[in-house]
Protein backbone atom coordinates (compact mmCIF):
# COMPACT_ATOMS: atom_id res chain seq x y z
CA UNK A 1 0.00 0.00 0.00
CA UNK A 2 2.69 2.47 0.84
CA UNK A 3 4.96 2.13 -2.17
CA UNK A 4 1.78 2.82 -4.18
CA UNK A 5 1.75 6.81 -2.71
CA UNK A 6 5.34 6.48 -3.29
CA UNK A 7 4.66 6.05 -6.73
CA UNK A 8 2.22 8.31 -6.71
CA UNK A 9 4.27 11.25 -5.48
CA UNK A 10 7.21 10.25 -7.87
CA UNK A 11 4.29 11.32 -10.75
CA UNK A 12 3.48 14.38 -8.72
CA UNK A 13 7.73 15.06 -8.72
CA UNK A 14 7.39 14.75 -12.77
CA UNK A 15 5.58 18.13 -12.91
CA UNK A 16 8.43 19.90 -10.43
CA UNK A 17 10.10 23.05 -12.04
CA UNK A 18 12.67 23.75 -9.61
CA UNK A 19 16.05 23.93 -11.25
CA UNK A 20 17.62 22.42 -7.60
CA UNK A 21 15.67 19.14 -7.62
CA UNK A 22 12.42 17.29 -8.63
CA UNK A 23 9.99 16.65 -5.74
CA UNK A 24 6.69 15.33 -5.62
CA UNK A 25 4.57 14.48 -2.42
CA UNK A 26 0.87 13.53 -2.06
CA UNK A 27 -1.25 13.32 1.10
CA UNK A 28 -3.46 10.48 1.78
CA UNK A 29 -6.28 10.81 4.51
CA UNK A 30 -7.07 8.10 7.11
CA UNK A 31 -9.74 6.53 4.51
CA UNK A 32 -6.71 5.95 2.17
CA UNK A 33 -7.86 8.84 0.02
CA UNK A 34 -5.42 11.52 -1.92
CA UNK A 35 -6.44 14.94 -0.59
CA UNK A 36 -2.98 16.96 -1.40
CA UNK A 37 -0.63 16.84 -4.31
CA UNK A 38 2.09 18.71 -4.75
CA UNK A 39 5.70 19.43 -6.69
CA UNK A 40 8.28 21.89 -6.15
CA UNK A 41 8.32 25.14 -7.57
CA UNK A 42 8.27 29.42 -7.36
CA UNK A 43 5.35 30.98 -5.76
CA UNK A 44 2.42 30.55 -7.92
CA UNK A 45 4.43 29.24 -10.63
CA UNK A 46 5.34 32.88 -11.66
CA UNK A 47 8.87 33.14 -13.37
CA UNK A 48 9.37 36.52 -12.02
CA UNK A 49 9.56 34.49 -8.56
CA UNK A 50 12.29 32.13 -9.14
CA UNK A 51 15.28 32.15 -6.94
CA UNK A 52 16.95 28.77 -7.69
CA UNK A 53 20.03 30.64 -9.17
CA UNK A 54 20.40 33.09 -6.65
CA UNK A 55 23.63 33.20 -4.95
CA UNK A 56 23.54 34.70 -1.81
CA UNK A 57 26.10 36.75 -0.18
CA UNK A 58 27.40 34.34 2.59
CA UNK A 59 26.86 36.59 5.85
CA UNK A 60 22.79 37.83 4.33
CA UNK A 61 21.90 34.81 3.83
CA UNK A 62 18.06 33.91 4.30
CA UNK A 63 18.26 32.81 8.13
CA UNK A 64 14.82 30.26 8.13
CA UNK A 65 15.35 28.61 5.21
CA UNK A 66 17.77 28.95 2.69
CA UNK A 67 16.10 26.81 -0.34
CA UNK A 68 14.38 27.91 -3.35
CA UNK A 69 10.90 26.93 -3.94
CA UNK A 70 8.07 26.15 -2.74
CA UNK A 71 8.74 22.71 -1.53
CA UNK A 72 6.60 19.68 -2.55
CA UNK A 73 5.34 18.88 0.84
CA UNK A 74 4.26 22.83 1.51
CA UNK A 75 2.20 22.82 -1.40
CA UNK A 76 0.53 19.73 -0.87
CA UNK A 77 -0.40 20.58 2.53
CA UNK A 78 -1.59 23.97 1.35
CA UNK A 79 -3.75 22.17 -1.25
CA UNK A 80 -4.98 19.36 0.78
CA UNK A 81 -6.11 22.65 3.30
CA UNK A 82 -7.87 24.26 0.74
CA UNK A 83 -10.22 21.12 -0.81
CA UNK A 84 -10.12 18.72 2.24
CA UNK A 85 -9.73 20.61 5.66
CA UNK A 86 -11.58 18.24 7.59
CA UNK A 87 -9.54 15.19 6.96
CA UNK A 88 -5.54 16.38 6.95
CA UNK A 89 -5.79 15.81 10.63
CA UNK A 90 -4.42 11.94 11.10
CA UNK A 91 -3.31 12.16 7.41
CA UNK A 92 0.06 10.47 6.31
CA UNK A 93 2.13 12.31 4.04
CA UNK A 94 4.50 10.72 1.05
CA UNK A 95 7.67 12.20 0.02
CA UNK A 96 9.64 11.41 -3.16
CA UNK A 97 12.95 12.62 -5.11
CA UNK A 98 12.95 11.58 -8.28
CA UNK A 99 16.43 11.31 -10.36
CA UNK A 100 16.91 12.67 -14.33
CA UNK A 101 15.11 9.43 -15.55
CA UNK A 102 12.35 9.40 -13.20
CA UNK A 103 13.54 6.55 -10.87
CA UNK A 104 13.25 7.07 -7.10
CA UNK A 105 16.05 8.36 -4.96
CA UNK A 106 16.53 7.87 -1.46
CA UNK A 107 15.44 10.62 0.94
CA UNK A 108 18.52 9.61 3.94
CA UNK A 109 17.72 11.43 7.33
CA UNK A 110 15.23 14.06 8.04
CA UNK A 111 16.60 17.76 7.74
CA UNK A 112 13.85 20.20 6.53
CA UNK A 113 12.91 21.53 9.64
CA UNK A 114 10.30 23.71 7.81
CA UNK A 115 8.17 20.93 6.28
CA UNK A 116 8.73 19.36 9.13
CA UNK A 117 6.84 21.84 11.76
CA UNK A 118 4.16 22.65 8.77
CA UNK A 119 3.10 19.00 8.54
CA UNK A 120 3.08 18.67 12.34
CA UNK A 121 1.02 21.82 12.93
CA UNK A 122 -1.35 20.97 10.16
CA UNK A 123 -2.32 17.87 11.43
CA UNK A 124 -0.34 15.16 9.57
CA UNK A 125 0.24 12.21 11.24
CA UNK A 126 2.81 10.22 9.62
CA UNK A 127 5.59 11.62 7.18
CA UNK A 128 7.21 8.74 4.36
CA UNK A 129 10.16 8.94 3.44
CA UNK A 130 11.74 6.22 0.49
CA UNK A 131 15.10 4.90 1.85
CA UNK A 132 15.30 1.79 -0.13
CA UNK A 133 11.66 0.72 1.00
CA UNK A 134 8.54 3.11 3.17
CA UNK A 135 10.07 4.53 5.80
CA UNK A 136 6.54 6.01 7.98
CA UNK A 137 7.86 7.98 10.79
CA UNK A 138 5.25 9.86 13.40
CA UNK A 139 5.94 13.73 12.51
CA UNK A 140 6.48 14.30 15.94
CA UNK A 141 9.52 11.98 16.00
CA UNK A 142 10.19 13.80 12.73
CA UNK A 143 10.19 17.26 13.48
CA UNK A 144 12.99 16.37 16.26
CA UNK A 145 14.35 14.05 13.61
CA UNK A 146 15.14 17.18 11.50
CA UNK A 147 16.60 19.42 14.21
CA UNK A 148 19.16 16.50 15.81
CA UNK A 149 20.50 16.80 11.59
CA UNK A 150 21.99 19.69 12.42
CA UNK A 151 23.55 19.04 16.02
ZN1 LIG B 1 14.08 26.04 -6.95
ZN1 LIG C 1 11.10 21.04 3.11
Amino acid sequence: MHKKYFEDAATVAKYATCYRARCGSVIVSKRNVIIGRGYNAPPLGDETQRTCDVEYHTDKKPKSDKTCCVHAEWNAIIDALKNYPEEIEGSTLYFMRIAGDNSFTEAGDPYCTVCSRLALQSGIRWFGLWNGGPQMIDTKKYNLLSYDFYR
